[in-house]
């Protein structure tokens, strides 16, 4: 089969491969080649891969194959994986979903922040694999609801986000009520001495894997930035589609939603273009991808995860309609211009909203990139959104009673995994940045942080200023400044 070639070395039964293939993947990534055939194996392993990476199948698809090959007992799960976050467990969980299509395993997704109810009925039906988070998990043990004396394959995803989050005690918890004999995959963005002492604690002679962070932009593309107002950004498009010598576009969104409409808009104007996304049946995708690469139609809007599995050799153009929320991503999607030594240029509308985004991709490409006006003329992020913000964070006061910050790390993080709270301290690589951003919503969060304490004296207007005493004036046409 032409789109599996590449994954047909590995080891891989024939449904798996097949469901590698309805997943749009064609070759396998560094951390795929190198980790499946070991997890296959049966060996215990460290893998150094960020989000992004390709990871989640690195692991996931050997271990559909091993608890395939095997027979699972009621109540007695045989996989489980434990996350930091309860979005990367549903990622996780996605995947599971997407790889084990042709296989009849079942699984239960145990994540904090939700009801009991839904968790435990899905226990009752006997899953083959847990994907959990580790509080979570730890409570429904507590209840009774879950036995581990089954389990056969571990595996710690983003251990250094779990050793951040101060997860670590409660991950040493769970695994001592794992069988000694077991396979332990451990996979964190980065291998310091903690990481390494919690390998020791956790795998048997392990082997390690190790994939550099997908962060190069080939030199032969010439990328920029165009700053405008979020309500502009479809006639941006449009102008750009028209200003520049574009042959042949991928238009990435950063949600499923947006792919149709900015699709549907650009077809609305006369434009020759389709949409591909993760929702769209299979065959749909095939028959849009097809059209894509026969020239047929020449703009292709799509979200990332459609966008990663394109290997189209001649794309003049990647335009970014929105910034994305994780910087790989923009070199994932940057990257498919620009290849095989061609001239390729990556133009980004981009919104003062997503300054933060756009620091965090200027720092992983390793320098600002060029940012102008519609009109061309060069721009700056005005800091004043993000200073603002800053200066109306409450100050914190001396005779404060106890925070959060003086409670017991493992408290802590508990609640943060409830509350989806993000922790302090931040990584601006991988996914969990992404979905911290995602979620943010600063007017809002602004707010929550001004209310004043109950037992605080509030006095004038406190730490919060009304929003139309602390911008300027709207100007009224024809009225003297
Ligand atoms: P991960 O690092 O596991 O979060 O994966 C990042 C993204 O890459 C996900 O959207 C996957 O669906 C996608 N992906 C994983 N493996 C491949 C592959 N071999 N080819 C194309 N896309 C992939």
């Amino acid at each position: 089969m032409e789109a599996t070639e590449g994954f047909t070395d590995l080891g891989l039964s024939e449904p798996l491969l097949a469901a590698v293939a309805a997943a749009g993947y064609e070759t396998p990534t560094p951390i795929q080649l190198k980790a499946i055939p070991l997890v296959l194996r049966g060996v215990d392993l460290l893998g150094c891969a960020q989000t992004g990476t390709g990871k989640t199948a690195s692991y996931a698809l050997p271990i559909i194959d091993i608890l395939s090959g095997g027979i699972g007992k009621p109540r007695m799960p045989r996989c489980l994986i434990l996350a930091p976050t309860r979005e990367l467990a549903q990622q996780i969980a996605d995947n599971f979903t997407t790889y084990g299509a042709n296989h009849t395993l079942r699984q239960a997704l145990l994540i904090g922040g939700e009801g009991f109810s839904l968790q435990e009925a899905a226990l009752g039906k006997d899953p083959d694999i847990l994907i959990a988070t580790p509080g979570r998990l730890i409570d429904l043990f507590e209840r009774g609801r879950i036995m581990l004396g089954g389990v056969k394959v571990l595996v710690i995803d983003e251990a250094d986000r779990m050793l951040d989050m101060g997860f670590i005690p409660d991950v040493e918890r769970i695994v001592q009520t794992l069988p000694r004999i077991r396979q332990t995959l451990m996979f964190s963005a980065t291998l310091g001495p903690e990481i390494k002492r919690l390998g020791k604690e956790f795998l048997i002679n392990p082997k390690e894997v190790s994939v550099a962070p997908p962060a190069t932009v080939a030199g032969t593309v010439r990328h920029a930035m165009i700053l405008v107002d979020a309500a502009e950004k479809r006639a941006a498009l449009r102008d750009l589609l028209r200003d520049e010598a574009v042959q042949s576009a991928l238009i990435f969104c950063n949600r499923k939603k947006d792919v149709d409409i900015v699709a549907a808009s650009l077809a609305r104007h006369g434009l020759n273009t389709r949409a591909l996304h993760g929702d769209m049946v299979q065959y749909r995708r095939t028959e849009t991808l097809a059209a894509f690469k026969q020239g047929e139609i020449n703009l292709l809007v799509c979200s990332d995860v459609a966008g990663r599995g394109l290997d189209i050799e001649a794309v003049s153009h990647v335009i970014n309609f929105d910034v994305p929320h994780n910087p790989e991503d923009y070199v994932h999607r940057i990257g498919r211009t620009g290849r095989a030594g061609r001239e390729g240029r990556a133009i980004t509308l981009a919104t003062r909203e997503e300054a933060e985004a756009i620091d965090a991709i200027a720092a992983l490409v390793g320098g600002e990139i060029p940012l102008t006006t519609p009109e061309g003329e060069p721009a700056a992020l005005d800091a004043a959104p993000r200073e603002r913000g800053r200066a109306r964070r409450p100050r914190k006061r001396r005779d404060e009673p106890r925070t959060a910050e003086t409670k017991p790390a493992r408290k802590r993080a508990r609640k943060a995994e409830d509350t989806e709270k993000r922790p302090s301290r931040q990584r601006t690589d991988g996914k969990q940045a992404a979905e911290g951003r995602r979620g943010r919503k600063p007017a809002k969060q602004g707010a929550a942080q001004q209310q004043p304490r109950e037992d605080e004296p509030v006095t004038g207007l406190g730490d919060h200023v009304p929003a139309f005493l602390r911008d300027p004036p709207p100007a009224i046409p024809g009225a003297e400044r």
